[in-house]
């Protein structure tokens, strides 16, 4: 097990990265963005929100999750 850490295409916005799916692997555990619910079958774009680990299918959702979902779960 060797992570694949370090060589990140471009600056990520927070603290988050990606996380290269396999065949093998979405095959079989469906993920799911946690901001609109599609399926992502590549790559998921992990990142830490308010100390729990959230997966969404990009950077627009990350920073859609924080302004509109966040705020709602806060209450
Ligand atoms: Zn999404």
């Amino acid at each position: 097990m060797s992570g694949a850490a370090g060589a990140g295409p471009g600056g990520a916005a927070g603290g988050g990265h990606w996380v290269e799916l396999k065949p093998a692997v979405w095959e079989t555990v469906v993920r799911a963005c946690d901001c609109c619910g599609q399926v992502v079958p590549k790559r998921l774009w992990v990142v830490d929100v308010e100390g729990r680990e959230r997966r969404f299918c990009g950077l627009e959702c990350e920073s859609l999750y924080r302004s509109y979902v966040l705020p709602k779960l806060a209450r």
